[in-house]
C-alpha cells in the first residue's frame, strides 16, 4: 500500500471520525489532529483508539508550529483535511472562527504540509497526498428544476460557512498550481449518520422527537438537499485519497435528493413504528414552522457520475435505509448525546446547514 499513515484533521467530529473508524478498518494507520472544539468528541473514535498505529494530538490547524511538529514527528504519507467549523446558523452569528479555522487554518496546513512534502525523498515524495474535503454549499444554490452541480459548475457561496469553505477550496487548488502539492479535492452533499452532532436537522429532529419537543422547520420545509450517509462518505474519501487524479476535484452526493419536510416526516414515521407514543398519535403533531433563516439556499444536489465512473463508487445506502440506521443509532446510544444535549448543546436552535 503506498499509502499506509493518514494524518486526518478533524477526526474528532462527525465525519472526520467515520474517516478514521473507517481507515482503521481498511488497515491504515491513523494519526488524529484535532482541536476538540463544541464539536469535537473523542468518544466518536472510543471504538479504534487501541488500534495499533492509532494515535491522536489535540492541536489546532492554524498552529504552524505544531502543524510541522506532528508532521515531522508521525511522517504520514498523506493527509485528509477536515477540521472546520460547519454549522451555517453558528457562522451567521459568529463568523469569525470560519475565517480563523476554515481560511487561515488551511492555508496554515497546506503551508506545513508543503515543507513536509518537499523534505521527503523517492516514492514518498512521490506518493503523498494533500486530500482537502469540501462541500457542495461552495457552489450557491439551484432553482428546483436545474440540474445537479457538476465539478465544472461555478462557486457561488451565499453564507459565511460556504465562503470560508469555498477561500479554502481556492487555496487547496492554488497550492497545487503554483507549488506543486500533490492536491485533491472533494465537495459533497449534506451527509447522515451515526455520532452526528445535534444541533443539524437530522439529530436535532430525532432527539427533539424523542423527548417530544417541537420539530422546527425553516420557512415552510420546501429547501431540498441531497444526503450521503456518512459510511458512503468515507469510502469515497479513502477511493478518492488512493485513486483519484492529483488536481482534480470529485463530486460526492448520496443521489437522495429530499425537501426538509420530507425528511423530519421520515423522521417521524420511522419513529412511530420504532417507539410509538402511547394514544397512537404521531410524532408528526410536533412539527412547527419557524421563521426562514437569512439567505438560506433552496436546493443542493450533486452529479456524481465522476467520482462513479473514475473511481468505482455509488452509495450503499438508500436513503430510507440509511435513515433507519441513523434513528437506531440514536435510540440506542443516549450515553453518546445526553451529556452533549445537557452540557453542550441543548437544541435550542435550529440547523439544517451543512
Ligand atoms: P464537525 O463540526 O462534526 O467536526 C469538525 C471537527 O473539526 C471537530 O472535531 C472539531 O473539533 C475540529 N476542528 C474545528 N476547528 C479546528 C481547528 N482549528 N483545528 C483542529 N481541529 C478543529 O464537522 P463535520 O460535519 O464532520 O464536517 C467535516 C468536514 O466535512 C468539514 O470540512 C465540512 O466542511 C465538510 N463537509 C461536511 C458536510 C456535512 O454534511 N456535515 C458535508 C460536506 C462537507
Amino acid at each position: 500500500m503506498a499509502i499506509r499513515r493518514v494524518l486526518v484533521t478533524g477526526g474528532a467530529g462527525f465525519i472526520g471520525s467515520a474517516v478514521v473508524r473507517h481507515m482503521i478498518a481498511q488497515g491504515y494507520e491513523i494519526i488524529n489532529v484535532d482541536k476538540l472544539t463544541y464539536s469535537g468528541n473523542l468518544d466518536c473514535v472510543r471504538s479504534v483508539e487501541q488500534s495499533p498505529g492509532y494515535r491522536f494530538h489535540q492541536a489546532d490547524i492554524a498552529d504552524r508550529q505544531a502543524m510541522a511538529a506532528i508532521l515531522e514527528q508521525d511522517q504520514p504519507d498523506a493527509i485528509m483535511h477536515l477540521a472546520a467549523e460547519t454549522h451555517v446558523d453558528r457562522s451567521i452569528d459568529r463568523p469569525q472562527e470560519f475565517i480563523d479555522t476554515n481560511i487561515v487554518g488551511t492555508f496554515t496546513l497546506l503551508d506545513a504540509a508543503l515543507s513536509y512534502w518537499r523534505s521527503l525523498d523517492g516514492e514518498r515524495h512521490s506518493n503523498f497526498r494533500f486530500h482537502h474535503i469540501s462541500t457542495d454549499e461552495v457552489f450557491g444554490s439551484l432553482a428546483l428544476q436545474d440540474p445537479a452541480f457538476t465539478e465544472q459548475s461555478r462557486y457561488e457561496p451565499s453564507s459565511p460557512y460556504s465562503a470560508s469553505k469555498a477561500a479554502a477550496d481556492h487555496l487547496a487548488r492554488a497550492w497545487h498550481v503554483t507549488f506543486g502539492l500533490p492536491v485533491i479535492l472533494t465537495n459533497s452533499s449534506n451527509n447522515y449518520g451515526a455520532f452526528h452532532f445535534p444541533e443539524k436537522l437530522i439529530p436535532l429532529t430525532i432527539l427533539n422527537a424523542i423527548e417530544g419537543k417541537p420539530l422546527p422547520i425553516y420557512g415552510n420545509g420546501e429547501n431540498v438537499r441531497d444526503w450521503l450517509y456518512v459510511e458512503d462518505h468515507a469510502r469515497a474519501l479513502e477511493l478518492a485519497l488512493t485513486r483519484g487524479r492529483i488536481g482534480e476535484s470529485y463530486n460526492v452526493g448520496g443521489g437522495a435528493e429530499r425537501s426538509n419536510l420530507a425528511v423530519v416526516e421520515l423522521i417521524c414515521d420511522i419513529l412511530d413504528k420504532r417507539r410509538p407514543i402511547e394514544g397512537g398519535r404521531s410524532y408528526r403533531e410536533l412539527i412547527s414552522f419557524v421563521p426562514d433563516r437569512p439567505g438560506h439556499d433552496l436546493r443542493y444536489a450533486l452529479d456524481s457520475s465522476k467520482v462513479e465512473t473514475e473511481l468505482g463508487w455509488k452509495p450503499l445506502e438508500s436513503f430510507e435505509s440509511g435513515l433507519e440506521k441513523t434513528v437506531d443509532w440514536f435510540l440506542d446510544n443516549e450515553s453518546w448525546w445526553r451529556p452533549i444535549r445537557e452540557q453542550k448543546y441543548g437544541g435550542e436552535r435550529l440547523g439544517i446547514g451543512g
